[in-house]
């Protein structure tokens, strides 16, 4: 049982006599980088010393893995460096040491003679084994603080007792069920590191040094560029949210996504702001999807190895190489789906909507795992999160936890000729179409050769020819599908 920032009660465990002075360990672990609305961080300062930590855990920092995730390395270093100097700003210093956490933490937790470790809790399954390790190594009590999700995930059930399943019962409940009170202010000040706290803080380490070659065009980390784009949304966004969210050529939505993954946001700042908005409910209606993935995925941690749809064990995926890597480079010839994967390449961040059409267009069309997608878009997306990138693709693939049926199939043309009627999103991404007219910006095998000639465009040297027929590819997955889907049916 963890404890709810919104409602801070009890500590948890009874039987431990407070001192009057409290010694508290407040582990920073990624998901919170941030010194407002942070509820661990609050309570510590009011009951005593407080010595702020971080673990570069290898994990995620071996120069190896964190080569895997570039651009949430990024954005994490950065938004860490930040949190150093607003900690430093306050009066303490942020202690930054290399190990494993279920090592390091119980370590410095007795070395330092705490009298309680706090920190936000995390939903993955991996991080839940982590705090039950390191809760179990403690000589002092782990609290952990709900602050991830609005609401404690696993908190709503259907009728029948079960975790929901479907994501429009699970949003009525949950509206009913909320309350959300106004976010905390940062502590004004920190005590003073205790003397017996001596270590240096390990360097953390460049970007460079971890074998990542920096990407300027990634969104700016840290908190305060994290309060600037909340702000400009509410402002100038959010109203037209609504009308404008699907429209990839435009910049409709908050682009707050790595801010809620890494924190430098909580997700109570950003519904309380959003609410100041007209017409916020549309917005709101997205917070809630990214509760109900959180949720799903802590009811069912076996989702990250598993289609939750089990009639798509077994699936007959292909393996063909040479789509995978033309899905991946943004060369499948469907303008749309190419534009979003080399957005993902060079920015980090895919549009909603291109999202949707380019994971249906590599499950469909190409008939490839959607595991494959997942695990690249958990590669360049820096607000890459295990449970809404897994929610996302598994929605997609037509196999999730909701009510998606898996014959619904995109049109990439159609989709883009809707949601980029213009073409202004295709032309930004994939350069070499900028000349063709809208009308064939989406389809350019349609262009008759005196269009494609004007646009100094040549099919299959400049910009490659459809690798698969929409229609025959639509007929061909739903054919497997079906098939599959009977024989796994039980009789
Ligand atoms: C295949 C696929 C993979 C995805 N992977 C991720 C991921 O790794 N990380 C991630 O944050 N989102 C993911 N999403 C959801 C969504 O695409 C992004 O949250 C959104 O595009 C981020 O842009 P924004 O902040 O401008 O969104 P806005 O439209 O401004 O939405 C506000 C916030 O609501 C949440 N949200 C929005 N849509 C969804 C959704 N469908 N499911 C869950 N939460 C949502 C996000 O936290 C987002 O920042 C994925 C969707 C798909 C289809």
């Amino acid at each position: 049982m963890a404890r709810s920032p919104y409602n801070a009660k009890a500590p948890q465990n009874e039987n431990h006599v407070k001192p009057t002075v409290m010694r508290t360990l407040v582990w920073f672990r990624g998901k919170d980088l941030r010194i407002a609305d942070h509820a661990p961080l609050r309570d510590a300062a009011s009951a005593g010393e407080v010595i702020p930590l971080f673990v570069l855990d290898p994990y995620f920092f071996a120069p190896a893995r964190a080569r895997e995730l570039p651009h949430r390395m990024q954005y994490l270093l950065a938004s860490l460096r930040e949190l150093e100097a607003n900690i430093a700003q306050l009066g303490s210093r942020l202690v930054i040491v290399a190990g494993k956490s279920t090592k390091v933490v119980p370590m410095l937790a007795k070395k330092w003679s705490v009298d309680r470790v706090v920190a936000q809790r995390w939903v993955e399954p991996f991080a839940r084994e982590r705090d039950r390790r390191v809760r179990e190594a403690l000589h002092v009590p782990f609290e952990l603080y709900e602050g991830e999700t609005l609401l404690p995930p696993g908190t709503l059930r259907s009728q029948g007792g079960q975790p929901y399943a479907v994501f429009t019962p699970f949003a009525r409940a949950f509206l009913q069920t909320l309350t959300v009170s106004k976010p905390l202010a940062a502590p004004k000040s920190l005590p003073p590191l205790p003397r017996e706290v001596t270590e240096k803080s390990d360097p953390l380490l460049s970007d460079e040094a971890l074998g990542i070659a920096p990407n300027p065009q990634l969104v700016e980390a840290g908190e305060a560029a994290a309060h600037q784009r909340l702000k400009h949304f509410v402002s100038s966004i959010a109203s037209d949210y609504a009308q404008n969210r699907d429209r990839m050529d435009l910049r409709g939505t908050s682009r707050l996504s790595q801010d809620l993954k890494f924190g430098t946001l909580s997700p109570r700042q950003v519904w309380t702001a959003a609410e100041t908005a007209p017409h916020p409910r549309a917005f709101l209606n997205e917070l809630t999807w990214r509760e109900f993935t959180h949720s799903t995925l802590w009811d069912r941690p076996e989702l990250l190895g598993k289609p939750f749809q089990s009639g798509f064990t077994g699936f007959p995926w292909s393996d063909n190489a040479e789509h995978f890597e033309a899905w991946t480079q943004g060369r499948t010839g469907y303008p749309i789906v190419d534009a979003s994967a080399r957005q993902l390449l060079r920015e980090g961040f895919v549009h909603n909507r291109a999202r949707m059409i380019s994971a249906s267009f590599l499950c469909k069309h190409l008939l490839i795992n959607y595991r494959r997608g997942e695990m690249h878009y958990l590669k360049y997306l820096t607000d890459g999160d295990w449970a809404q990138n897994n929610s996302g693709w598994q929605w997609s693939a037509g196999c999730g936890c909701d009510a998606q049926p898996y014959f619904r199939v995109f049109n990439p043309v159609l989709q883009g000729q809707k949601f980029d009627p213009d073409g202004d999103y295709v032309k930004r991404w994939v350069p070499e179409l900028a000349r063709l007219p809208a009308r064939y910006i989406h389809q350019p095998w349609a262009a008759p050769a005196s269009v494609l000639r004007e646009a100094g465009l040549h099919l299959g040297r400049d910009y490659p020819l459809p690798i698969v027929e929409h229609t025959a590819a639509r007929e061909r997955f739903l054919l497997i599908a079906k098939h599959h889907l009977n024989r796994s049916r039980p009789t």
